[in-house]
């Protein structure tokens, strides 16, 4: 009897495979982080054999003594934009991966910017033209590896996000498709007609014939071939990293949120079956959904959020370690009049300048390291806060409660801050592995795992759900403060 879902979870630095049951209980988990290749300032590569390797390489550890008749399903979730471009007759890849965070594209997209390309870009495929979106990777390549572009024009490279790289070396050659999440952050698919769109495609000179096939989410992309294992597993659910979190939440409908709290913070809110177009500099994007009906979120990030807590660990040596930082908050009553605002890199949504700088204000003499460590971690908080009533003024709806997850989310004290200043609960589930989790449902529902209405928990049962406690006037207090300190870095920037 079919009864466990694996889940391949491809991310930057490490590839894992998770083996769930079908009450959505880990039974197996295994992990291989693979190299970065940085070969300039800004530029970080990956070799997509290594990525391949790592991967399958979990998955024939958590396969091993599994029966494969026992497995319904597999579900892939990935590190996203990430561009590979191989041969498709050899399987090669022509040149490294280009990740995500490589920047070489900058001046390219800068270029876009000026000339009023964005506007064309942003109409159709609801992003901002950034070095980040893997359209400008792609050019690269054919325009910088020799013999690439006749090749391309010849209809030997195929192209791919991480997840396409993987189902069609998972399926034998067999295979070369995407899904809806991954296809709408490779800044050439227009998530309105869900087609790849001539007009950019021509503008990036990028040939039709590089392109995967796009299918919704849930979908039965192929099977594992016999190399991999002996069973015919379907690869039944594929969604980018945020989205598939988002999935695995249970975060499917209109207003409902969550936020991935790490290095940076990501969310992402449910607009349903519309696509919102964003006045704040937010992103459009695609939402996972197991039918063919196309749901659509639209998604923001703080640069810096546990970053601070690492600033203050690593450059001002006042933390041992992360942790510590929720029992030093908690020591003083509040930040006695003390803002920071970790706009290290600029700030992004709603504010959007690139120049800002951290800043720091309301010092007096009395200022002690726990009042920083608070606002450090407050400030998380806060510039959640911000791109939250961004995504509700966008979507015209209120948010009732976020889910959340990532490492910083660990802090109980910074929940419950963020609990009072958004005036909503939040919901940590007991199952961290959201994002595995999510590529998991998506599989095991697309192949009918569970009954009409069961699913795989999303761990609404065992979590831990903190609920606003503050009062109105205070809150209303500290949000007019924190908006002052931003006028601060913004003002800083300006009057350079
Ligand atoms: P990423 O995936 O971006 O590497 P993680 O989800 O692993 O991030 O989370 C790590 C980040 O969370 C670090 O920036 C760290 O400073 C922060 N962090 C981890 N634990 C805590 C904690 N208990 N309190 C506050 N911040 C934390």
């Amino acid at each position: 009897m079919k009864q466990m879902i694996l889940a391949l979870d491809q991310g930057t630095t490490s590839s894992r495979t998770v083996l769930f049951d079908r009450q959505g209980k880990i039974r197996r988990m295994a992990q291989k982080e693979f190299p970065q290749i940085y070969p300039r300032p800004g530029w970080v590569e990956q070799d997509p054999m290594a990525i391949l390797s790592s991967q399958t390489e979990t998955l024939r550890e958590v396969l091993d003594g599994i029966d494969p008749e026992d497995v319904a399903a597999v579900g892939i979730t990935n590190q996203r934009e990430t561009a590979v471009v191989w041969n498709r007759h050899t399987g090669k890849p022509v040149y490294n991966a280009i990740v995500w965070q490589c920047r070489r594209t900058a001046e390219a997209m800068e270029a876009l910017r000026e000339e009023g390309f964005d506007q064309v870009i942003r109409e159709k495929t609801g992003l901002l033209p950034d070095a980040y979106f893997s359209a400008g990777k792609i050019r690269w390549i054919l325009e910088n590896v020799e013999g690439a572009r006749e090749a391309a024009d010849k209809g030997d490279l195929l192209f791919g996000t991480v997840d396409s790289w993987l189902i069609w070396n998972l399926t034998g050659g067999k295979v070369h498709a995407t899904d809806y999440t991954n296809a709408s952050r490779t800044m050439l698919f227009d998530i309105h007609t869900l087609r790849w769109d001539k007009t950019l495609l021509q503008r990036f000179g990028i040939p039709e014939s590089m392109l995967p096939a796009v299918y919704p989410s849930g979908y039965r992309f192929g099977t594992l071939s016999s190399s991999i294992c002996s069973g015919e597993i379907p690869i039944a659910g594929v969604a980018g990293d945020q989205q598939a979190a988002l999935f695995g939440h249970g975060c499917v409908s209109p207003g409902a949120v969550k936020n991935t709290y790490g290095t940076g913070c990501f969310l992402l809110m449910h607009t349903g079956q519309t696509p919102v177009r964003s006045c704040h500099g937010l992103l459009t994007t695609m939402a996972a959904s197991t039918d063919d009906r196309p749901c659509y979120a639209l998604e923001g990030s703080v640069f810096v959020a546990g970053a601070a807590v690492q600033w203050l660990r690593d450059e001002m040596g006042i933390l041992k370690n992360a942790a510590e930082s929720e029992a030093a908050a908690r020591s003083v009553p509040d930040t006695d009049g003390v803002y920071l605002v970790p706009a290290f890199t600029g700030m992004g949504a709603p504010y959007w300048n690139p120049r800002a700088r951290g800043t720091v204000v309301g010092l007096t003499r009395g200022c002690r390291r726990e009042h920083l460590v608070r606002a450090a971690l407050e400030s998380v908080a806060f510039q959640t806060r911000d791109v939250i009533r961004a995504m509700e003024e966008d979507a015209g709806c209120k948010l009732s409660a976020i889910k959340v997850d990532g490492g910083a989310s660990a802090n109980d004290f910074l929940m419950q801050f963020q609990a009072d200043i958004i005036n909503a609960d939040v919901f940590r589930p007991a199952c961290v592995e959201t994002t595995a989790l999510g590529a998991a449902r998506l599989a095991g529902e697309t192949v009918g795992l569970w009954k009409d209405g069961e699913t795989l928990p999303a761990g609404q049962e065992n979590g831990v759900r903190f609920s606003p406690e503050m009062e109105k006037e205070k809150r209303a207090r500290l949000l007019k403060n924190w908006e002052r300190a931003v006028r601060c870095a913004l003002f800083w920037a300006e009057s350079e």
